[in-house]
């Protein structure tokens, strides 16, 4: 079988290195020179809305799936005449723009923080009014790692931040007063049968994630399966999502979901017993699903900027690297480690042994 994935980055990779041994091969459309993923596969390099290679790479797969989700509407639209799409369009349109997946999470009872759409400065005074400070101006699509947001603290704060942000269409949010971070990985099958990885506890520092810890026996681990079986089933999703949960009042608050796999769930390749790419694949190739179940204390740690020297890092006991062989750059994921231990002790301890090193 040949999977097409729109985007040719590190999850487009990791995504191939989990299908070949399931026999399958890959095709990546991604305009980059560079992308990461064409060592595992065909490389289409052209832009997102090429239509001669997006029905050349329909013509030659089987299916298509995506690494990012701010693929155009109309590409999707186009793929979707000639080959199946996974997840669906209509998955897509709701995960790209955040005020249609905040409006879906309230529609399906979901707690979310306050929001208002913001379509000009006015808008946003008249919002800041109802929802109060401190709150966060975010662009509704193409955010992401912290990016196109502005967190909202004092009146002065609020003056001129719509133009600054672009003059797009945007959401305020109120802030929420978070005690953690935490983000399940689930997948759904084509026959809708649904999986849930434990929940992970997930640190930022600048907007990008660092950190993932994956829970034993988290409390709100039910919870946050009822809130994300209902968005899978609403949207009668096919593959792996990550739906990002703030943690407040011993309850949860929905943030977003990535309709694909995530960098929450790469801690999976070793401390699970089926990844979450593995898994995606199985979901979109309509293959009975993996088991979701922890092997192991597991921690992912991403490199942002730079990986630090490979015999140091795969010194650490417990410890597997993941290079993703792309440019070093500043502020850009280019690699993580997965930690793998028996206990949580030798976790924290591995943990702080990885932190040093980046530290340098
Ligand atoms: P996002 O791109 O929406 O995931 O936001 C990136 C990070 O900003 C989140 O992981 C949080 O640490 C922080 N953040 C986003 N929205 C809020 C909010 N409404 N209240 C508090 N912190 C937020």
């Amino acid at each position: 079988m040949k999977i097409g994935v729109i985007g040719g980055g590190q999850l487009g990779r990791m995504l191939a290195l989990a299908g070949t041994p399931l026999g399958m091969n890959f095709a990546f459309l991604d305009p980059a020179p560079d992308a990461c993923a064409a060592a595992l596969g065909e490389h289409l390099r052209a832009d997102y809305g090429d239509q001669d290679h997006l029905r050349q790479l329909a013509d030659e797969v089987d299916l298509v799936t995506f690494e990012f989700e701010s693929v155009p509407a109309e590409t999707v639209a186009f793929l979707s005449q000639f080959v199946p799409v996974y997840p669906s369009a209509e998955a897509l349109r709701i995960a790209r723009d955040r005020l249609f997946e905040k409006s879906m999470f309230r529609d399906l009872g979901i707690p979310t923080p306050a929001f208002a759409d913001i379509l000009s400065q006015q808008d946003l005074d008249a919002a800041v009014a109802s929802i109060g400070l401190p709150a966060v101006l975010k662009t509704r699509t193409l955010g992401y790692d912290g990016k196109g947001q502005k967190v909202l603290r004092s009146a002065e704060d609020v003056v001129g931040t719509f133009a600054e942000l672009g003059s797009v269409p945007c959401l305020l949010e109120g802030f929420v007063p978070f005690t953690g971070e935490v983000s399940l990985v689930a997948v759904r099958g084509r026959d809708g049968e649904t999986r849930f990885y434990p929940l992970v506890h997930n640190t930022h520092e600048s907007g990008i994630l660092r950190l993932s810890v994956a829970s034993e026996a988290h409390p709100l681990q039910a919870l946050a399966e009822d809130y994300v079986g209902r968005v899978l089933q609403k949207l009668d999703y096919v593959g792996v999502m990550a739906f990002e949960f703030f943690e407040v009042d011993g309850g949860l608050k929905a943030n977003e979901i990535a309709p694909r796999v995530h960098n929450s769930g790469h801690w999976t390749i070793e401390g699970a017993e089926c990844s979450q790419f593995e898994n995606h694949l199985r979901a979109i190739a309509g293959l009975p699903l993996g088991s979701t179940a922890k092997v192991g204390e597991s921690a992912m740690l991403n490199f942002i900027g730079e990986v630090p020297a490979v015999d140091k890092v795969v010194a650490i006991d417990d410890c597997h690297l993941h290079h993703y062989g792309k440019a070093f750059k500043a502020g850009r994921k280019v690699g993580h480690a997965t930690l793998r231990c028996a206990d949580m002790a030798t976790l924290e301890a591995r943990i702080a042994d990885v932190e040093a090193l980046i530290a340098g």
